[in-house]
């Protein structure tokens, strides 16, 4: 009776509220769906999630020990992808990143080389530009991972503790020395023993994920993977 209920409530709101297509705007879906099938199979997956030695993982050859890094698309200008990056971060649009953290699961979901993740860390969002935008997408997207891997997420885990606005101005090398001591860790606990992946939305130089995974891989037994929603070509 409840969910006879529920349902005519759903399909009462969805009547006034019809939920439209984030991509093309057009079809009317799902409450649970943000794009048509046209739109979700315009999104350019790498298949790097399957691929050692894929391009992301080349990004932190030599710069830190991690397991296995991937992206689960290809991020290019104008594209319906970056729509969807933009809603995520600057609209206060979080469903798009809950969606895309779940497609970025599925993905992983069919891969062997993560299938032993413990434990999912947000890549920790400066804390000023988060209080501004009230959240760090970096989690969103580890919620909606999560919901398909059915693994936690560890949001303070690891801390943002100086700010790095000055440093997109100064070259590489001092970039990184200052990037060093950017992230420390908070709470060992759901991280000792165990494989995490680390999360962000966008992988460019890595910079800013290889320092924050050399903090976590200071505690000698903990292992640990890369993963982004997107990767810069
Ligand atoms: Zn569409």
């Amino acid at each position: 009776m409840l969910s006879t209920l529920q349902s005519y409530i759903k399909d009462f709101t969805h009547l006034i509220f019809p939920h439209h297509c984030e991509g093309c705007g057009t079809d009317v879906l799902n409450d649970e769906d943000l794009l048509c099938a046209k739109c979700l199979h315009e999104l350019p997956v790498t298949n790097y999630f399957s691929s050692h030695g894929n391009p992301v993982e080349k990004i932190f050859y030599g710069r830190c020990k991690i397991e296995s890094a991937a992206s689960a698309f290809y991020f290019t200008k104008d594209s319906l992808l970056q729509h969807l990056l933009v809603q995520l971060k600057y609209k206060s649009n979080k469903e798009v990143g809950y969606f895309l953290g779940k497609l970025a699961g599925l993905q992983m979901q069919q891969s062997n080389r993560f299938k032993n993740i413990d434990a999912l860390v947000p890549l920790p969002l400066n804390p000023k530009k988060e209080s501004k935008r009230g959240y760090n997408q970096a989690a969103i997207i580890c919620d909606g991972m999560a919901e398909v891997l059915q693994i936690p997420v560890l949001n303070n885990a690891v801390e943002r503790v100086l700010f790095t606005e000055t440093q997109t101005k100064q070259d590489r090398i001092h970039r990184w020395q200052n990037m060093e001591n950017v992230f420390a860790i908070k709470d060992l606990t759901g991280m000792q023993g165990n494989h995490i992946l680390l999360v962000d939305d966008v992988v460019t130089t890595g910079a800013t994920l290889e320092a924050c995974a050399n903090a976590i891989l200071k505690n000698k037994n903990v292992k640990v993977s890369i993963a982004t929603v997107a990767y810069t070509i």
